[in-house]
This record gives structure tokens, C-alpha cells and sequence, in this order.
């Protein structure tokens, strides 16, 4: 018996495998329920009413839409009731999906992003531990498979600037980058070769095709041209309202950030509403601007131009040369010397920056010129700084001689300290030009201009 036993065993391994194999069956594909056209990614709960207007348009061309927060907006202000910090955190994260779900929207999710007081978007980036929140914004994009990313744009101006809006930008434009890249995240894009294992997330990379962005600055000159804008006042076919008048009903949720206002607004007729919307932004068109399309259209074309059902091939981001720095330089450091980078390393170098570069600051206070100061030649070099102020302002600290050693880049700063805002004055007056000026040898090797707006209230530098 136990010798036919073993006969019989012997024999099944020398059978050909179609026979012990499984019956081939389909793979199970992504689920449809998650699939979107726009995946909209903004910073804190209320951010979505930049683009409610037009998400409100894309729900008449019946477009499926996903919208990630990055943060839950735990440490913004609370008109409704007493809860703050993480419990407010909780209220807010039902009040976004409350306003997105006026409009229909319910693929809504958060990252662990932290609300972050700064117009610096690299503290910004530490705060929400970048590498954590980007992992789940790729996961985001491969689950949700967008053909279109819309987010804020990445970069620093002179406008509410918040380092959280440009952090989620950031986010968004690296995971525009990564998702469709199987080697990025893999145990995201690795299916499990056991029953019940638990682990591997079995999606697949996904390449979005446009990113849009929408800016958070004062002006709009730069912008303008970029890309695509749209009126908010036609009618709805869904709701039979103006598209402007379904983002506000929308806002509405957002009693712990704007109750007063809300509550205005209730005791109002419509000729009223109307009115009030002409002045306060809601009338306004929605102007957007173009990052970039993997599969062509025009700059100012329809958000949709030129894309077509089904998925693209991964496109790896065309990275800009360095450009040929001298050999003795000084230039900004900190977010704008991040930002050259970034938009060089994404292939975004026509998007729009201001030149000089520009922050808006509060005084009385500081404002901090982050430096490099490059010395390649192979000899120690003495670097005198200078700063040229207007009247009224002077240097804290960060002027004089400084030794390069040879071959090093250094970093340095210069404080400047701000005086209080000119009362009663226009914006235009209030802005001024910064330089920092640094000599070697006797002769100039560059400058770092900004140009500072001095406002009685603004986000910490
Ligand atoms: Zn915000």
C-alpha cells in the first residue's frame, strides 16, 4: 500500500501542469465606484470653494469628481461652538464633506497634514511630514485614477500666501509626477501572492494627464493668459441655479469658519445675495492655470480639451538644466530657491512666478533674506554684504565681511527690521524694493532683490 502511495504521488508531478493548474478567471479590476475625471486638492476644509464654482459646471458635463484635504483644519478659528484644535478637526472634516455632498461630491478624503501658521511651505512640507502625506496623496491618485489633477498653485506671492495651500500643491504635483510610476511606492502597485495577505495594496500606477492650478495670490496679472477661465453665472442644467450660487450654498456648511457671515447671508432676499456675490468674489470667473498636458490641447483651451477615455502611458517629468552658476554668487535661498528647483525638476518652468520675487509681511516686525553664498574658486574668498532699504527700515543683523571658505556654499541671512504699515495708505505705496548686494574683490558678484508689502496682519514669514 505505502509503495503505491508512493508511486501515485510520483506519478502526479510528471503530469503536465495544464492539468494541475487553476482554471484561468479573470483578475479583479479597480473599482469603478472610485474612478474620477478631477481630482481637486486643496489644503484646509472651506479651500474647496475655490473651485466649487467650476466643480458645480463639471457636475452639468457630468464629470465624476474627487477632492482631497491635507489637513483638517484643526487650529482655524470657530464661530459655531466651543470645540478647538482636534476636536474642531472633527467638526470641520464633516462640514467639508457636508458642503461637498450639497453638491453631490462624496469621494472626499484627508490627509494627515496639520494646519500650519506660515507662508513658508517647506515648514509647511515638515509639519505634514512630507514624505507620509505624499505616500497617501500617490495612493490618492492611483485609487481615484483622475484624468485631471486641479490643485493650488505652488509658489509664493504676495496674497493670504499660506505655506498649507502651497504645501498641498506641492503634494499634488509630485503625485502628478509619481503615481504612474511603478518603482514609486511599489507595495502600493504589488498585489498579494497569498490569501488574506495583508499588506500589499494591489493598485495600479495611474498617469494623470493635465494638473491645473489656481493661485493664491494678490495679483493676477502673471496668471493671466495661462490657461482656461470660466463664467460662474450661467445656469445649472442639475440645479437650474448659476454655478456661483451653488458653490456658496455649498459653503454654507462651513458655520465654524464663517457663521456671521452665513448668518447674514440667511436674513438676505436673492436680490441681495446677488448683489453682495459681485462684491465679495463669488461672481467672479474662474481663472485657472495650465501646469501641464501629457496629451496636448491649448494653454487656454477647455480644462478637457484633448483628453480621451483610458489610461496613458507613465510619463517621466522633463527636468530643466541647472543653470551655469559664476564662480563667486549670491541668490535667495529658502522657499524661492526650493521653487526654482521644483519647477525645474517637474518640467514647470513657463509657470508663472513674479519677478523679484515678492512676500507680504506684518509690521513692526522682521523680515529674514535667506541666503547662498557660492564660492567655487579654490581659494577662501571675504564676501561684504550690503543692504539697500527704504527710508525707515534698517538691518538687524547679516551685513558686513564674511569668509567663504574655498569650494563651499554657505548659507547666510540677513534680518531686516520692518516698521509699522503707513496708515490710511494705498497697497501700491506700501510695497517696496529689498536688495541685498554682495562684493568680493572689489567687484559685484550679485544681488537678491524682494519686493515687501508691509500690512498691519499677515501669516508669519
Ligand atoms: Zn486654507
Amino acid at each position: 500500500m505505502l509503495r503505491s502511495a508512493g508511486i501515485l504521488v510520483l506519478f502526479l508531478w510528471l503530469l503536465p501542469p495544464s492539468i494541475t493548474a487553476q482554471e484561468p478567471k479573470a483578475l479583479p479590476e479597480p473599482d469603478e465606484r472610485y474612478k474620477a475625471d478631477i481630482l481637486a486638492v486643496v489644503a484646509h476644509p472651506d479651500d474647496e470653494a475655490a473651485v466649487t464654482p467650476y466643480l458645480a459646471r463639471a457636475l452639468d458635463e457630468h464629470k465624476r469628481i474627487a477632492v482631497v484635504f491635507g489637513t483638517h483644519g484643526s487650529s482655524g478659528a470657530n464661530e459655531a461652538g466651543a470645540e478647538q484644535a482636534a476636536a474642531l478637526g472633527d467638526v470641520r472634516e464633516i462640514e467639508a464633506r457636508n458642503a461637498l455632498m450639497t453638491l453631490g461630491i462624496n469621494r472626499v478624503w484627508f490627509l494627515s497634514g496639520k494646519d500650519t501658521a506660515t507662508q513658508d511651505v517647506l515648514v509647511s512640507l515638515a509639519n505634514w511630514d512630507h514624505g507620509e502625506t505624499l505616500e497617501q496623496m500617490v495612493r490618492l491618485v492611483r485609487l481615484t485614477r483622475p484624468e485631471v489633477i486641479l490643485t493650488f498653485l505652488p509658489g509664493t506671492f504676495i496674497g493670504e500666501d499660506h505655506g498649507d495651500h502651497q504645501a498641498s500643491g506641492v503634494l499634488a504635483t509630485e503625485a502628478f509626477d509619481l503615481a504612474g510610476n511603478p518603482a514609486v511606492f511599489p507595495e502600493q502597485v504589488s498585489g498579494p501572492m497569498k490569501r488574506l495577505e495583508p499588506f500589499l495594496e494591489n493598485l495600479r500606477p495611474w498617469q494623470a494627464k493635465k494638473i491645473y492650478y489656481f493661485p493664491d495670490a494678490e495679483r493676477k496679472d502673471i496668471f493671466r493668459g495661462k490657461g482656461p477661465s470660466y463664467s460662474v453665472k450661467e445656469i445649472s442644467k442639475l440645479s437650474g441655479k448659476p454655478y456661483w450660487r451653488m458653490a456658496l450654498d455649498a459653503f454654507r456648511a462651513h458655520q465654524t469658519q464663517a457663521k456671521s457671515y452665513l448668518d447674514r447671508i440667511a436674513q438676505m432676499d436673492e436680490a441681495q445675495i446677488e448683489k453682495m456675490a459681485t462684491s465679495d468674489g463669488w461672481g467672479e470667473d474662474q481663472h485657472y492655470v495650465l501646469g501641464k498636458s501629457l496629451v496636448g490641447g491649448s494653454v487656454t483651451g477647455d480644462i478637457f480639451e484633448g483628453i480621451t477615455p483610458g489610461a496613458i502611458p507613465f510619463v517621466r517629468p522633463e527636468v530643466a538644466p541647472q543653470p551655469v552658476q559664476p564662480d563667486l554668487s549670491i541668490e535667495l535661498a529658502g522657499p524661492w530657491s526650493f521653487y526654482a528647483e521644483f519647477r525645474r525638476a517637474h518640467g514647470l518652468t513657463s509657470l508663472p512666478h513674479p519677478e523679484p520675487p515678492e512676500i507680504a509681511l506684518q509690521g513692526p516686525g522682521t523680515l529674514v533674506i535667506p541666503l547662498w553664498m557660492r564660492n567655487q574658486t579654490p581659494k577662501a574668498q571675504e564676501v561684504t554684504r550690503s543692504a539697500a532699504l527704504p527710508a525707515g527700515w534698517s538691518v538687524e543683523n547679516g551685513t558686513g565681511e564674511f569668509m567663504v571658505a574655498a569650494k563651499q556654499t554657505a548659507a547666510a541671512r540677513v534680518e531686516v527690521n520692518l516698521p509699522a504699515p503707513p496708515e490710511n495708505n494705498t497697497k501700491q505705496a506700501q510695497t517696496v524694493e529689498v536688495t541685498v548686494r554682495a562684493e568680493a574683490n572689489g567687484q559685484a558678484i550679485g544681488e537678491a532683490k524682494l519686493r515687501v508689502e508691509l500690512r498691519k496682519r499677515a501669516l508669519p514669514q
